[in-house]
């Protein structure tokens, strides 16, 4: 999971979306209603599913696990929890079909102060909340929200943490490769290892690395190359839309 920025959408859809949202408002929708209308309404999903691919990470990453492709319009606080939230751009998120069916379905927990305890990417950055051990891939909650994040969205999946573990070994070598192909002038090379690296599935993995760059034990964790690539990384390629296609 990495932090990602939400775009405007454009007047006609925001047109379209709204609606949706005073039709099933002044019928006082329950979820089943609900759940037929958004089945129904497939040009608007196809235009959202446009919109969230483009600020999805890589190639059209799941926001949440970040490995699959991101198959799904999410919503963020479930249909069945509020019918009224469907079409409203701000609730969509893009996810995999098994992050979606499989983890987080209709959970959304809550405080105590009603407030969700689940981390939404397009409005906070996740690592306030949860931190990455990058040697293992494994997640740790540093908040009671970082704890239900990886527990709703599985982020503690096995599979995930043995993804991520291997793609911190796959960005240091990129990295280095990177930091040779620029030290021997071979610009269009490094260029393209760069481009790569970028679409590379587990973006949480560079993006927690060019994180650490300012902790005080980042010339423990990375070797000198390494922590070059990343300090250029830091300053030339601001996250937004570089993790984009
Ligand atoms: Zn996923």
């Amino acid at each position: 999971m990495i932090p990602l920025e939400r775009p405007e959408i454009s007047a006609s859809l925001k047109k379209r979306l709204d609606a949706k949202s005073t039709l099933l408002s002044n019928s006082a929708a329950d979820s089943t209603i609900t759940r037929k209308a958004w089945k129904t309404a497939k040009t608007i999903r196809r235009d959202l599913k446009g919109q969230l691919s483009s600020m999805a990470a890589g190639y059209e990453r799941c926001m949440y696990c970040g490995e699959n492709q991101g198959t799904d319009i999410d919503h963020f606080k479930p249909i069945a929890k509020d019918p009224l939230s469907a079409f409203l751009w701000e609730n969509h998120l893009l996810a995999c079909s098994h992050c979606n069916s499989n983890e987080k379905r209709d959970q959304y927990p809550c405080g105590t102060d009603g407030s969700c305890l689940l981390v939404n990417p397009t409005k906070e950055d996740p690592y306030d909340h949860i931190s990455l051990t990058l040697p293992t891939g494994e997640y740790t909650g540093l908040t009671p929200k970082g704890g239900e994040t990886i527990r709703v969205f599985g982020l503690w999946r096995p599979t995930l943490e043995r993804g991520r573990a291997k793609a911190y070994v796959r960005c240091k070598s990129m990295l280095r490769d990177w930091s040779a192909q620029i030290k021997n002038g071979h610009t269009d090379d490094a260029r393209e290892v760069l481009e790569s690296l970028l679409v590379q599935p587990f973006a949480d993995v560079l993006y927690v690395m060019i994180r650490r760059v300012d902790s005080p034990g980042a010339p423990i964790i990375f070797e000198n190359e390494v922590l070059s690539a990343l300090k250029e990384m830091q300053e030339g390629a601001p996250f937004g839309s570089k993790w984009a296609n």
